[in-house]
């Protein structure tokens, strides 16, 4: 089948006053952006209008003059600024007619719950008269498809339970064209710089430009190699040749920098350590002062990780460093609570007291007060006890307090996945 240049371009309209106010992050784009690109669309604009029907009818109305399928959310609710249809009629230049089988849906939907229904809720039943309704089982308020100016106009509700509701049980059967256009895979790695990254990779880039875009993320000492095979909306690739060819730059990236790539796609650190410990049956606890427990939410947010993490304390103050894990208060007084020894100290007291096979000590200073010339704010000391070893480093880290206690947690959670390669 040939296809029209536009055939595969998508736009999103969201509709809601709260999403120009600050109140509500627009999360639907988003979701229909990944959904959308996975099925095959090219996504190439969202817009965002006030409840308001002018607003809504232009925006659609724009939106399917340049692209072959709209898709919009928000205002189908029963209140009076829900104006996605009256907008959207509008755009088509059609009444709004009652529509009985959606009236008798709602009017079910009260009985069952017992509750009167109210005039603001048949307003729900007035749909356009060109269209179909589309049943939304999640929700009161209807879906609805119209065909604008050659496009496919599909409105559906702001609640982005219902979004997704409809996206995998009506959107997915009509939209998804089996194949994406970009294919995609992301390497993931910790504490290198993005530039240094770049610069180390230079060569495989070089060597697969023609066939594969690159390009980088980074965020709170996580890197993301971002790899894109591109075909075009009248040329796509096949799926099997785009797999191909991101395999050969994996390979090459790999022989590159080897056990520095922690995963790939969906791999967070803590789920990847997690499968690392379970496989070499070893168990670990932590000792946190400047992270406050986000090395054990981290852990312990992965399902199953009762099976290698056992524990740990969160130990801010100097006496508790040393009353709960044994950390001698002389080593505090003569190196400071963010030292070396004190890091390793912690490793070890953890380790100890859990008689584990791993423990985690970090200390650091988060800021953004705290510092000082010798140890400026990102200055953390991590150290990890094993069996009859210890590992251990000074880091200096950047960015505000979030970034710092987050990076050092990535950190140390990779720290540990390397330890278990040795
Ligand atoms: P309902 O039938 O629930 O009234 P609706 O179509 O009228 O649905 P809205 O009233 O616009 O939807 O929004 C319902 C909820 O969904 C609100 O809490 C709103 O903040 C949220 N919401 C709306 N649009 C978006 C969006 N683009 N991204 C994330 N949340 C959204
Ligand atoms: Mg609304």
């Amino acid at each position: 089948m040939s296809l029209n240049p536009i055939d595969r371009v998508a736009e999103i309209v969201t509709i809601g006053d709260e999403l120009l106010s600050g109140e509500t992050v627009d999360t639907n784009s988003s979701y229909l952006d990944g959904l959308l690109e996975r099925w095959g669309w090219i996504v190439t604009r969202h817009s965002t209008v006030p409840d308001s029907v002018p607003a809504i009818a232009e925006a659609i109305q724009e939106a399917a003059r340049r692209a072959s399928l709209v898709i919009s959310s928000g205002g189908l609710g029963p209140t009076e600024d829900d104006l996605t249809l009256e907008g959207l009629g509008r755009a088509l230049g059609c009444p709004l007619v009652l529509h009985r089988p959606t009236l008798d849906r709602i009017r079910l939907r009260f009985e069952k719950r017992g509750t009167p229904m109210t005039p603001n809720n048949e307003r729900q039943a007035r749909v356009p008269a060109v269209g179909e309704v589309l049943l939304n089982e999640a929700g009161t308020a209807p879906a609805f498809r119209a065909p604008l100016l050659g496009a496919d106009v599909y409105v559906l509700p702001g609640v982005p339970g219902e979004v997704r509701w409809l996206a995998e049980n009506i959107l997915r059967a009509r939209l998804d064209r089996g194949a994406p256009i970009v294919h995609r895979r992301t390497l993931k790695l910790i504490g290198f710089g993005e530039s240094r990254l770049e610069d180390m990779i230079q060569s495989v880039r070089d060597a697969h430009a023609a066939r594969v875009v690159f390009g980088y993320r980074a965020q709170a000492a996580e890197v993301h190699i971002k790899l894109a095979v591109r075909g075009t909306d009248t040329t796509p690739i096949e799926p099997a040749e785009a797999r191909d060819r991101l395999d050969r730059v994996e390979e090459d990236l790999e022989q590159l920098l080897g056990e520095a790539i922690f995963g790939k796609d969906e791999d967070e650190i803590a789920g990847v350590l997690g499968g690392a410990l379970m496989k070499a049956g070893s168990s670990v606890a932590t000792a946190e002062s400047c992270t406050g427990g986000l090395i054990a939410a981290m852990l312990t947010d992965v399902p199953g990780s009762s099976a290698y993490y056992l524990g740990g304390y969160v130990t801010y103050s100097n006496e508790s460093k040393s009353e709960l894990l044994g950390v001698p208060a002389a080593t505090i007084l003569q190196h400071g609570a963010v030292s070396d020894e004190t890091a390793r100290a912690m490793a070890e007291g953890v380790r100890a007291r859990f008689q584990c096979d791993w423990g985690i000590g970090v200390t650091g200073i988060a800021g953004p007060g705290g510092g000082t010339p010798e140890k400026p704010v990102g200055t953390v000391n991590l150290a990890i006890a094993g069996r009859g070893s210890i590992w251990s480093r000074r880091l200096s880290l950047f960015g505000d307090r979030s970034a710092i206690r987050l990076s050092t947690a990535r950190i140390a959670l990779d720290q540990l996945r390397r330890q278990l390669l040795r």
